[in-house]
């Protein structure tokens, strides 16, 4: 019997050994922090041993194989060794794509991988059986073993990447590339584009890469990799021949001469990033021949996935727009691009080393005060001090919300959009989010 290993005992790990004791494995998943209760029960109910707050080393080293969750970095010891002795460490997608014929749709990019995918999957879901998965939630493995469905769309991080090595999804799509998660890279950016890049490498001429054309990072490495697959660019600014591009408010794909225009008028979704996430999500749904009046249908009724420029209330004709997913700079710089009217910004959070220069131009035009929300806020009122009239700091959302609540007058937004991780002064994204919409609320 092959001993199957897995490092970490959350959604994928615990997918990945679920799927692992049904191909018959004899499995142990291995965890250094405490396992959640909810995820040892299910572990219980299928039999498969598990063991936190430590690593037995002689048992993980006597492993065939090796899944290794994403948040566990390469360059921990117990890595290093398994590597060492060349173990093959992977990761879940790869483990799970190894179990299932569907037709895989793999999602990255630095920014508009959760949107993208979550609008792939509200078209497709239509006119196929699909399942969402990967990042966003459930786990792809989890799903193999359990439903292996016709179709997925994953969502895939460069951690995910990182692991693959025979991973290869029918169409892949790269939304951008903006240095991210550099601490895992050795502080290399080249490191993290070349994770992003694999998500096609082991694509054939019968599958198909979609990758936004405007990133100039993409422009510049694309040449750079071997990629055999169709290039189905998108653009927002460049006429194309083949991919997709806009102009006065349509989307226009041509796929091998056939072309299909799409307004987006009606879109759903604010601003110009969202324009892209439609473009690649259309594609990809014009590729697998679902309907135009599917997918135009899709684009106007898609509400958007919470904490992503997510309109919460309007008060005194003051609108208010949580966008706490916004945890780097790139982020944000399609959040106030998408203001449309004066904007109260609420900003800050754990700095990742941010370059806020590239937002000057949108803070000059359109913020008319900035409430900094961070334990640490020098550098925030140190960068826009000089530039808006009124700008203040807090440690509490509620504050926060009370003080851009005074500021704004009639026809503003209030925007969290905040550039920054969560973690200072919150649990997470989500729990910062939540916290505005709370304080929204009890204004
Ligand atoms: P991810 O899953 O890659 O983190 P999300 O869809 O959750 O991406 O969006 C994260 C943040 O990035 C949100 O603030 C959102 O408004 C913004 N965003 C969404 N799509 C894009 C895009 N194509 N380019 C840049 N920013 C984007």
């Amino acid at each position: 019997m092959q001993c199957l290993v897995v490092l970490g005992g959350g959604e994928s790990g615990v997918g990945t050994a679920i799927l692992g004791k049904q191909k018959g494995f004899k499995v142990l998943v291995s965890d250094k922090g405490l396992i959640k209760e909810s995820f040892k029960n299910v572990l219980k109910h299928h039999e498969i041993e598990w063991e936190q707050e430590k690593h037995d080393i002689d048992r993980i080293m006597t492993a065939d194989l090796v899944m290794k969750s994403p948040g566990i970095p390469d360059n921990v010891p117990l890595v290093k060794s398994l590597k060492s002795r060349r173990i093959p460490v992977i990761s879940e997608i790869e483990f799970a794509s190894k179990y299932t014929k569907a037709n895989l749709v793999a999602i990255t990019g630095s920014n508009g991988k959760t949107t993208t995918a979550s609008l792939t999957h509200h078209i497709l879901k239509n006119e196929m059986e699909v399942g969402l998965v990967g990042n966003i939630g459930d786990s792809f493995a989890k799903s193999v073993a359990e439903n292996n469905l016709a179709n997925y769309v994953i969502e895939v991080s460069s951690f995910q990447l990182d692991g693959t090595f025979e991973f290869r999804p029918h169409i892949a799509v790269l939304t951008n590339i903006t240095p991210d998660h550099l601490d895992r890279y050795d502080y290399q950016f080249e490191k993290y584009i070349a994770s992003k890049f694999k998500i096609a490498q082991n694509q054939t001429e019968e599958d198909y890469f979609i990758y936004d054309a405007d990133d100039p990072v993409i422009s510049k490495w694309l040449p750079k990799f071997n990629i055999q697959s169709k290039k189905m660019p998108f653009s927002l600014t460049n006429e194309l021949n083949e991919g997709a591009y806009f102009k006065d408010n349509k989307i226009i794909i041509t796929i091998a001469n056939n072309q299909i225009i799409m307004p987006t008028t009606n879109l759903a979704l604010d601003g110009k990033h969202n324009v892209k996430n439609a473009m690649a999500a259309s594609t990809v749904a014009n590729l697998l021949k679902i309907r135009k009046q599917t997918i135009r249908e899709s684009l106007e009724n898609f509400q958007g996935v919470e904490h992503r420029l997510e309109q919460v209330l309007r008060i005194n004709k003051v609108q208010y727009i949580n966008d706490s997913k916004a945890t780097n700079v790139n982020a944000t710089y399609f959040a106030l691009e998408s203001m449309d009217a004066p904007t109260v910004w609420i900003v800050g959070g754990e700095d990742k080393g941010n370059d806020y220069k590239e937002l000057f131009p949108f803070v000059n035009e359109k913020v008319k005060a900035i409430i900094c929300l961070g334990v640490d806020n020098k550098k925030l009122l140190q960068t826009f001090g000089n530039m808006v009239d009124i700008i203040v700091e807090t440690q509490f959302m509620s504050e926060a919300v009370k003080i851009a609540y005074k500021i704004a007058e009639s026809g503003d937004n209030v925007l969290l959009s905040p550039g920054c991780a969560s973690f200072d002064l919150f649990d997470n994204y989500e729990d910062r989010g939540r916290q505005f919409k709370e304080a929204v609320r009890n204004l």
